[in-house]
């Protein structure tokens, strides 16, 4: 029997999840995503929307009402409600997952008494406790907020003993943990699924670029010996087993100097470093988080080419409508997500450049600099 399928979160990912549903009529009759802002991306694909804050508790009552499944595009969804409507509607991920990953200490001591590696960490309450951590850790350390953080705006860097009161205040009493570390070779992900009968099955390895902490590329595969692409798709799996729920995952990761692999960040839903899996895969990440909170077997994810995806962020020097971008070449699909409004580093589309048969990583970097100009957004 076909299902509706109402989604916390209607941007960009809740609007390709849509999209996929949309290719799965006998499974999914409708898609309902619970999004503040009007016109959302998700919306103008076709999903219904019931207009209210992510975490609305009336809002996340209705739409439990009116779909079968839920499930989200954000992580910061009000996971006690969702526990509360759980009668209503089959939750995936759990509401119990979300609320262990909404928070980065709860999230790195669960990996951690389940054996995955992660930087070390403390919890912190007060700046003493920073300051024996800095004895623990040495220089530098990053000092993070435990909720509600996202593209590195909650992490501060402490390098010197005179950036601890700064560090301290920026977070105004918030929830805090103390990371040490990580100079990473490679900053890597992992879009790993696992389906409500437990089937796991991994992406490969892709390797991520930030600007500004913003993610700006990801090279598929990523640029790594076999035997590192094996141990991070392997502890991603370990993950998958140990984290209840069913879904696609996104987990970051760092790869050590010493070409170990460490745990940075697990997000519960589709991840913006899988959006290649749309063109370069058998099966793209929003079919495969479908298919694993519907229990259908999870689909192939051999990667059929390399591939390298590039975000159309917005640009630094405006915020405003903005020109179309454009792009025509067989081998790169672009992809907009209808936002009206450019904002400075706003996710606004993302292209992916596929590469042919014998295609090297480098011959497709070379291809995504001389059209990087070509896609810059700018003001109308
Ligand atoms: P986050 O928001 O925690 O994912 O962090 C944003 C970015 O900060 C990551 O993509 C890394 O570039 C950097 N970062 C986070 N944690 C660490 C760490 N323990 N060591 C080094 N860099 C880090």
């Amino acid at each position: 029997m076909s299902k509706v399928l109402g989604i916390i979160g209607g941007g960009q990912l809740g609007m390709m999840l849509t999209e996929a549903a949309k290719k799965m009529p006998e499974h999914i009759s409708k898609v309902i995503v619970l999004d503040p802002n009007q016109d959302c991306s998700a919306s103008l694909v076709g999903a219904e929307q019931i207009i209210a804050d992510f975490k609305d508790e009336n809002a996340i009552i209705e739409l439990s009402k009116k779909a079968d499944i839920i499930t989200y595009e954000i992580e910061s969804g009000n996971s006690d409600v969702l526990k509360s409507v759980e009668a209503n509607a089959e939750i995936n991920p759990s509401p119990e997952t979300l609320k262990i990953i909404q928070d980065k200490f709860l999230q790195k001591t669960f990996l951690q008494n389940n054996n995955i590696p992660v930087p070390e960490f403390i919890r912190i309450e007060n700046i003493e406790e920073i300051k024996e951590g800095l004895k623990k850790f040495g220089y530098p350390v990053l000092l993070k907020a435990r909720r509600d953080a996202y593209d590195g705006k909650g992490n501060f860097k402490i390098d010197s003993e005179n950036e601890i009161q700064k560090a301290f205040d920026y977070f105004k009493g918030g929830k805090l943990m103390l990371e040490k570390f990580v100079p990473f070779k490679m900053e890597v992900s992992v879009i790993a699924s696992r389906n409500t009968k437990g089937e796991i099955k991994t992406f490969p390895l892709v390797e991520n670029i930030h600007e500004k902490n913003i993610l700006r590329e990801t090279i598929a595969p990523a640029r790594t010996s076999n035997k590192v692409s094996q141990k991070a798709e392997k502890i991603a799996s370990s993950t998958m087993d140990v984290l209840n729920g069913a879904g696609v995952f996104g987990i970051e990761m760092f790869v050590t100097q010493d070409d170990n692999i460490v745990i940075n960040e697990i997000a519960p839903r589709v991840h913006n470093s899988g959006h290649h899996t749309l063109q370069s895969s058998k099966t793209s990440q929003f079919e495969q988080h479908l298919r694993a909170i519907l229990g259908l077997e999870l689909g192939s994810t051999e990667l059929s080419h390399n591939a390298i995806m590039y975000n159309i962020l917005g640009s630094l020097d405006f915020e405003g409508e903005y020109k179309k971008v454009e792009i025509s070449k067989n081998n790169i699909f672009l992809k907009m997500y209808e936002k009206k409004i450019s904002k400075p580093l706003r996710k606004l589309g993302h292209l992916n450049i596929i590469g042919s048969n014998n295609q090297t990583i480098d011959q497709l970097l070379d291809e995504l600099s001389q059209i990087k100009d070509k896609v810059e957004v700018k003001s109308i």
